[in-house]
């Protein structure tokens, strides 16, 4: 038995060292924005229709529509943006495949150069490049050039899937709200409910972002009782003059 602990390579166990923790704080990040924007529209669909009438299932409906359009038009939303984002990422990485095919020894002294500005002196440069194109070439040019995981391309469909969930929970709140609180109070512990929700959501949202949370907060508060006044009060004009 040896007295010296061997050495190992790896991350502290203690350490989030993946590149799975900046994926997960966007995430975070898109679902949050996602419910913000469900509360927000549906507080001011179903205020300004509370604004108009007091007859619950009109209010109801409204909100439930105005719920299954904004989950929908978010889903498509997200559904083009990454399916763009992750054409181009295949793009760049069948031109990077094709390069690594046709030309290997230029892509090697490439790949070397971007160690040496890294700050690698060029002997070991030039090492680390080999031994990294041994092991995965396309892994190490993606990386390196391209700042893309081969591996963890993103899913069109996951995006549109979580941002519809995002938004239909944060949708849910107001609807349940106006729908089971009585008729004297629910304009008044809807306006409540979804200031405070809005509080939690712009507090997160610049938690995950490193932004001042008290700005954050206070912007994203004014930002949802503005929307809220302005529905209410065109409800309560439209609703007794049409
Ligand atoms: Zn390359």
């Amino acid at each position: 038995m040896t007295t010296e602990a061997p050495f190992v390579a790896g991350p502290h166990e203690d350490e989030p060292h993946d590149t799975g923790i900046n994926n997960r704080l966007n995430w975070l990040r898109a679902g949050v924005l996602g419910a913000n924007d469900g509360i927000v529209s549906t507080a001011g669909i179903v205020m300004g229709v509370a604004g108009a009438t007091s007859e619950r299932g009109t209010i109801v409906l409204a909100g439930v529509a105005g719920l299954a359009a904004g989950a929908l038009s978010m889903g498509a939303g997200e559904y083009v943006s990454v399916s763009t984002q992750k054409d181009s990422e295949l793009a760049l990485l069948d031109k990077e495949r094709r390069e690594l095919a046709e030309e290997p020894e230029d892509e090697l002294e490439e790949l070397a150069g971007l160690y040496v500005e890294k700050g690698l002196s060029e002997e070991l440069a030039l090492q680390v490049a080999r031994e990294l194109t041994a092991h995965d070439a396309l892994g190490a040019h993606a990386e390196a050039e391209l700042g893309i995981d081969p591996d963890d391309i993103s899913s069109p469909w996951n995006a549109a899937f979580a941002s519809m969930i995002a938004f239909t929970i944060g949708a849910l709140l107001p609807l349940l709200t106006i729908t089971l609180v009585a008729p004297g109070a629910r304009v008044a512990v809807t306006v409540l409910s979804v200031l405070l929700a809005l509080a939690i959501t712009g507090w997160a949202s610049a938690r995950f972002g490193y932004g001042a949370s008290r700005r954050a907060v206070v912007r994203n508060v004014l930002g949802g009782l503005f929307a809220m006044a302005v529905t209410y009060a065109i409800g309560s004009l439209l609703g007794t003059h049409v």
